[in-house]
């Protein structure tokens, strides 16, 4: 099976948004254009951008993603470029809408994974959530590059609002053909801070009754299934993706995070600036990964504190995992 974006300890993983528009209005967008701009970034910029990181390059995963990437008229040439400077994969996460006729200007070959995101089985769920029309189009993409001989993926962001069917989504990946499920959880960052997605957050209960089974299920057909751990058990190890791995969000507006939880806020810890990545000076988000806390994750107690709970005397139950690292179930 072809390599794509690694939720792991040591990996390289470069999130590159290149450009925030997007035909869709989910209700749990993370993209804040007040903090990532509206821009397009121009085919030059892409690849010079793209270069920037090389160095790494063999042992980097790249992920195309917006907004909608493939509104991008010249993303087959990114692609490419990413290609020619020897990215270890290119994975295009998308909407399904696949605009500019995406899959006839790359081959199954110049691409690792299209990764499609849907978060509900039926319209009913997906749409509710995602916007109206909007289950049939992306399934009809998954559809066509399944047939196209694409390697695919589906990410489901999971939520107080869709839990309950995640575990009609094995069905659903088998008659599609699907080789890759990742689950994530919703972050409470973008629309979802701003107040659209209200009460969204699980529970520790909610989460690990339903999760790991339908992991294990959706796993045992034969895919690669990739989910958080999000509540750690007593004795489990914590880590901060920040420090055990490198993970880089490049939005438009030269804005590099080390941390997804962090995109509301201007604690970027690395900038693009005329041509140059420069760290930024502190304090940043960077000063945030070495801080421990009984809680676990520090920006998950900051941001989206309510799925932590304590005891009487005022101590974490639990502590909070990286959202970077997760279980991966192989077949
Ligand atoms: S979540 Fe993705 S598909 Fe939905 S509006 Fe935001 S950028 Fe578009
Ligand atoms: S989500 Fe938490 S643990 Fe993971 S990189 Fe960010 S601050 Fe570190």
């Amino acid at each position: 099976m072809k390599q794509t974006v690694a939720f792991s300890k040591n990996a390289v993983n470069v999130f590159f948004h290149i450009l925030t528009g997007c035909n869709l209005h989910c209700r749990h967008c993370y993209i804040n254009p007040e903090q990532h701009g509206t821009q397009t970034l121009p085919i030059d910029l892409i690849e010079k951008w793209l270069g920037l990181f090389a160095a790494r390059a063999k042992e980097a995963n790249v992920i195309f993603l917006g907004g909608e990437p493939t509104l991008h008229p010249e993303l087959s040439q990114a692609v490419r470029a990413a290609r020619r400077l020897g990215y270890r994969s290119i994975t295009v996460d998308t909407n399904g809408y696949l605009f500019n006729d995406f899959l006839d200007r790359v081959s199954p070959e110049e691409i690792d994974a299209v990764s499609f995101s849907l978060d509900g089985p039926t319209a009913a769920i997906n749409d509710t959530i995602r916007g109206e029309g909007c289950f049939d189009r992306c399934v009809s993409g998954i559809r066509q590059a399944v047939a196209r001989g694409f390697s695919t993926s589906l990410i489901y962001t999971v939520s107080r609002e869709n839990l309950h069917a995640l575990k009609e989504m094995p069905a659903l990946l088998d008659e599609l053909g699907v080789e890759r499920f990742f689950i994530q959880v919703i972050g409470i960052r973008g629309k979802s801070a701003s107040g659209e997605f209200v009460g969204s957050q699980l529970s520790r209960e909610e989460w690990t009754r339903v999760v790991p089974a339908v992991a294990k299920k959706a796993a045992e057909s034969g895919r690669v299934v990739s989910y958080p751990k999000v509540f750690l058990e007593p004795g489990e190890v914590f880590e901060c993706a920040g420090n055990v791995a490198e993970n880089y969000f490049i939005f438009p507006n030269g804005r590099v995070y080390r941390c997804p939880l962090c995109e509301d806020f201007p604690i970027h810890g690395m900038q693009i600036h005329e041509g140059h990545l420069v760290r930024r000076s502190k304090i940043n988000e960077e000063d945030l990964f070495s801080l421990q806390i009984p809680e676990g994750c520090v920006m998950n107690k900051l941001v989206q504190p309510d799925n932590l709970e304590y005891d009487k005397e005022g101590r974490p139950l639990y502590r909070i995992a990286c959202c970077l690292l997760k279980e991966e179930l192989r077949p």
